[in-house]
């Protein structure tokens, strides 16, 4: 039941929140009136800033001194929800308000108007003569279908200059048309049939479906294997959501990899859904902003910051690969998009959808505790199934120094050669080697700017900082001895192991992949498409091979270094090691009739807990031991913590001023909360600014932003120190 927003005629007095570090201000609504959550344009000082009309304005500056709002923007005003849905972030994250409505306002050219403007089109005669620009520049023409785009953004999404699209127009091979902005997506058509389902799929499609028809809010947490048609499950309840009029949005991690996903929601609605992410062009990022607040948009996928779009009528949020690290943000703003995504539509009565293989124990917890509705697929689509998966003993392996892959290992790898299968190894290291040391003084090379080692880059022949992108030459000699030649890489990334296969497999084709090595999110693309289709033998791998890739011949999987993830003192280290080695051993499936694919783990700990859980999938022992220990320690989501990051160019500072605020931590005890730190922070220095951390440890019950809030208020931070206050931490770095 929608009541009409607030209206505030002609001159009356209004606060308008802007994007801006002001808070509310008041000024007089425009001729004619405005409504409430109305985009506006309001002078600041000298400057026009974008805002919305918040509410009616209650200061008590003289009424006839007040500027008035100088534009009402061409945009849909947020409903009353939005707003709520902002202001309840805000408090959640403890952030302030403004911070919000920027991420719901970054849109480009909010303050023009809905003018025509000039865009390229397919022109329809062949081009006499095709260079290697003018095919690039036709490729991405294809590759944006309908998206209608610019000739400089045309240009530069090719990497040519303008003057190969002028020639291309000039030839009649495409067209400059003037085209209105900002055109409505086609709809997409919810009626068409999707796969025949078969019982698990159909039961868990009619409960999302029901869920979807009740019109209330609800969470689902959908969990099935990778391959057991979650995908397909939700698209079910897409198509209920759609057929009831109403917005779905289907927010993705790794969104550079979504274009096999749109091409299969087109495949199933017979239309492309709107694409929000760092990849669309500028143009198509206003469009997408303008329809999702007209309704002109049935289905978004996105990014975790689609969340943030002003939505005129969402019903239904999915969540896939809930239990990403992606989708918590934390720089700026620190948000989970999943925990956001459950509270917009608390507000809406909209229903989430969370899918993965592997869930967050926090979700799992919430599904047990009867919080969250689950269901589960329990096999894989058709008759396949997870791939054996043992282990590999190093300790009774003979390995050389310099080596990392075992003998088992190679012989199972020679053994999918010979069977013209393909082979993935698995590191989760960038780079050739985590370490250089200089063996004559002992030195590790270490960034300048961070409290981190440079990681040696043989392909690019450079040193990069993992923490801050700082790059340098490789160097002869030690900076601290001087010595020559002493400089030795320690340990392997994944540009070493592809080395080792190279001198072990001379004859195999070997590619790697790692997320340094791509240039761009479609060359990233084009590879994945020519492994899986191509002559690739053998992949060398980082974790983006985890992330739902069909590699039809793939059938081994071997992890290099299964303790890598083991050994971090976080939180959820077993959590996260459990779900990536589950994840990138799911990789080796069976395929459409082959044999079962097998899973090899390289390990020094074979009895390890987590090893074992992971060897034997029994999923559900794991997360009931791993529970058990949350809550004996009072835990997440057993309890609470909050992160407080503080960071100075100077260490005295810094420390100084986190040890005056831990000396009144106070309000933070009368909530039943308690302060562990400061302390130096495990990455202690970035990009030259000394961080150090404070850790809040609270029941679940306590009002813990409340107390944080009224703990920070009083202390004026010194000059330039900056403080972030995370809640629900998923890093401690
Ligand atoms: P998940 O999201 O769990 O990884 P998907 O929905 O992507 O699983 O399904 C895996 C593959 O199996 C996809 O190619 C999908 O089209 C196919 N598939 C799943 N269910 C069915 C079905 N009922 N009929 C035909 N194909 C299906
Ligand atoms: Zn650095």
């Amino acid at each position: 039941m929608k009541t009409p927003p607030a209206f505030f005629p002609t001159a009356a007095r209004i606060a308008v929140l802007t994007v801006e570090p002001v808070g509310l201000l008041d000024y007089l609504a425009p001729d004619g009136g405005v409504v409430r959550g109305q985009p506006v344009l309001v002078p600041l000082g000298p400057r026009k800033v974008t805002g919305v009309v918040w509410d009616r304005g209650t200061g008590d500056f003289d009424l006839a001194r007040l500027r008035p709002v100088a534009r009402v923007l061409d945009a849909e005003p947020f409903d009353g929800a939005f707003l709520e849905f902002l202001a309840r972030a805000a408090d959640y994250t403890l952030t302030p308000l403004f911070l919000m409505l920027r991420m719901a306002m970054r849109a480009p050219d909010l303050d023009q108007p809905p003018a025509a403007r000039r865009v390229i089109v397919p022109g329809g005669s062949a081009p006499p003569r095709m260079t290697e620009a003018r095919e690039r520049v036709m490729q991405v023409v294809a590759d944006h279908g309908g998206a209608s785009l610019a000739p400089s953004e045309l240009a530069h999404l090719a990497g040519v200059g303008t003057g190969v699209v002028k020639g291309l127009v000039a030839a009649g091979t495409l067209a400059e048309i003037q085209a209105p902005r900002d055109l409505p997506y086609p709809p997409l058509d919810p009626l068409r049939p999707g796969k025949p389902l078969d019982a698990d799929q159909q039961a868990a499609a009619d409960a999302l479906r029901g869920a979807v028809r009740s019109g209330a809010y609800g969470t689902t947490l959908l969990r099935g294997v990778t391959g057991s048609g979650k995908t397909e499950v939700y698209l079910e309840a897409v198509a209920e959501c759609l057929a009831r009029g109403r917005q779905a949005l289907v927010l993705l991690p790794e969104i550079a990899l979504s274009a096999e996903f749109i091409d299969r929601v087109e495949a199933r609605f017979g239309a492309r859904p709107g694409e929000w992410h760092s990849g669309i062009t500028r143009s198509e990022r206003r469009r997408l902003w303008h329809m999702a607040g007209r309704g002109e948009v049935g289905m978004v996928v996105g990014a975790r910051s689609a969340l943030f779009l002003p939505f005129r009528n969402l019903g239904l949020i999915v969540v896939d690969e809930e239990h990403d690290s992606s989708y918590k943000q934390e720089d700026a703003v620190y948000y989970s998009a999943r925990d956001m995504a459950v509270l917009r539509a608390s507000i809406l009565g909209a229903q989430v959808v969370l899918a993965s293989a592997t869930p967050s124990l926090e979700s799992w917890v919430n599904a047990a505790s009867g919080k969250y509705r689950r269901l589960d697929l329990r096999s894989r689509y058709g008759a396949a199934e997870l791939p054996d998966m043992a282990a590999i003993d190093l300790r009774a392996e003979e390995m050389s120094s310099g080596r990392w892959i075992s003998p088992t290992l190679a012989g199972a790898v020679e053994s999918r050669l010979a069977r013209g299968e393909q082979s993935l190894l698995f590191l989760n290291r960038r780079g050739f080697a985590p370490v250089t040391v200089c063996r004559a003084c002992g030195e590790q090379i270490g960034c300048h700017h961070c409290d981190a080692r440079m990681v040696e880059h043989r392909f690019q022949n450079r040193l990069v900082c993992h923490q801050c992108g700082e790059t340098r030459p490789i160097p002869t000699a030690c900076s601290s001895c001087k010595v020559e030649g002493k400089l030795a890489p320690i340990g392997p990334g994944v540009e070493r192991i592809a080395e080792e296969v190279a001198a072990r497999f001379p004859d195999a084709k070997a590619t790697v992949l790692s997320s340094d090595l791509f240039q761009s999110a479609r060359a990233l693309k084009e590879t994945i498409a020519e492994i899986a289709t191509g002559d690739t033998q053998i992949i060398i791998g980082t974790q983006i091979v985890a992330k739902g890739h069909n590699f039809p011949r793939l059938s081994l999987v071997g992890v290099i270094d299964a303790d890598l993830g083991l050994q971090g003192a976080d939180l959820r280290a077993a959590e996260r090691s459990f779900q990536l080695m589950r994840q990138v051993a799911g990789r080796a499936g069976r395929q459409g009739g082959a044999a079962p694919g097998v899973a090899l783990l390289q390990t020094h700990q074979p009895d390890h807990p987590v090893i074992r859980a992971i060897l034997s999938g029994e999923d559900e022992a794991f997360w009931n031991a791993e529970a058990a220990g949350r809550q004996a320690n009072a835990m997440p989501p057993f309890g609470r913590l909050a992160g407080i990051i503080l960071s100075h160019p100077d260490l005295g500072v810094v420390s100084d001023f986190a040890c005056h605020l831990a000396a009144h931590a106070g309000p933070l005890e009368q909530a039943g909360a308690h302060l562990w730190g400061p302390a130096p922070a495990p990455i202690a220095r970035i990009r030259g600014r000394h961080r150090m951390r404070m850790l809040v440890h609270a029941p679940r019950q306590a009002p813990v932003q409340s107390a944080i809030a009224d703990w920070l208020a009083p202390h004026k931070p010194p000059a330039n120190l900056r403080l972030a206050v995370d809640i629900d931490p998923q890093s401690f770095l």
